[in-house]
């Protein structure tokens, strides 16, 4: 597969599932909050023009390269293909739980991962708010993994558009029918679950950092909660009522925190 073919399917996959999660927060509203949709899209824009002209199919590149050399552990290993997949799903998942958390506790990564957490609503084009630069020290992070574990052209793509919808749906302003989430909150990341985690308030800040799988809070000791029922302040305090494109650029010139 080419790298164009890549950021095709790539690029459906995105707009399928930005759809599926507006569809679900259009039928299951949790605050009806109008969102800051004008600002997160324009820097979803800034960062498409930046990371698609500094690596726009690295991952395929790598993917290509590490099964060339015969690097990484599925290369290596004598892996049966049919668990490479859901095995690159974890293993991803999982490194970017530590990411996120390692965003949230390290002062240098938290100047750039604050503006995601700058909106001060929650919605799903919140997915989409972050800075260049939290995307670009994430980048390399994402290429090694990929190298260590040799992961498939095939397992990149399902990775990245799972992760992609879990994004999506979790920052929904969604009420998930009460039957539904308490089933998929066993395993999976709920609106409720992640709206927790865009609090104002430093202790429930700082918990809930997965994206796909919930095992991996409920497992090391960051499990925030999941009710959707109960109102979150969100945001960070300190921040203008509604920041702009330029507010949200020159942000990491400043360290705004939770509130104790
Ligand atoms: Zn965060």
């Amino acid at each position: 597969m080419s790298e164009t073919e890549f950021q095709i399917i790539k690029s459906i996959g995105f707009v399928a599932a930005l759809g599926l999660a507006a569809g679900a927060q259009r039928l299951y509203p949790h605050a009806r909050s109008g969102g800051s949709w004008q600002t997160n899209a324009l820097l979803w824009g800034t960062n498409a023009a930046i990371l698609g002209s500094v690596c726009a199919g690295c991952a395929c590149t790598v993917s290509l390269w590490a099964s060339d050399a015969g690097y990484g552990l599925f290369n290596r290993a004598a892996v049966p293909a049919w668990l490479t997949i859901p095995a690159t799903l974890v293993v991803l998942d999982l490194v970017s739980y530590f990411w996120h958390r390692a965003n949230h506790h390290i002062s240098v990564l938290w100047r750039f991962h604050q503006v995601h957490h700058s909106d001060p609503t929650f919605t799903v084009t919140t997915a989409l708010r972050f800075h260049p630069g939290e995307l670009l020290l994430a980048l390399p992070v994402r290429l090694v993994a990929v190298a260590l574990l040799g992961v498939s052209i095939p397992g990149v793509i399902v990775f990245e558009l799972i992760f992609a919808l879990s994004n999506f749906v979790e920052h929904g302003d969604i009420d998930l029918p009460r039957w539904l989430e308490a089933k998929l909150e066993r395993g999976l990341v709920t609106p409720a679950l992640h709206r927790r985690h865009h609090s104002r308030e430093r202790e429930l800040l700082n918990s809930n950092y997965c994206t796909v799988f919930s095992l991996w809070d409920r497992a090391l000791g960051t499990y925030g909660g999941n009710r959707s029922q109960v109102h979150v302040r969100i945001g960070l305090p300190g921040l203008p009522a509604s920041p702009s494109v330029r507010d949200a650029l020159l942000m990491p010139r400043r360290v705004y925190r939770g509130e104790a």
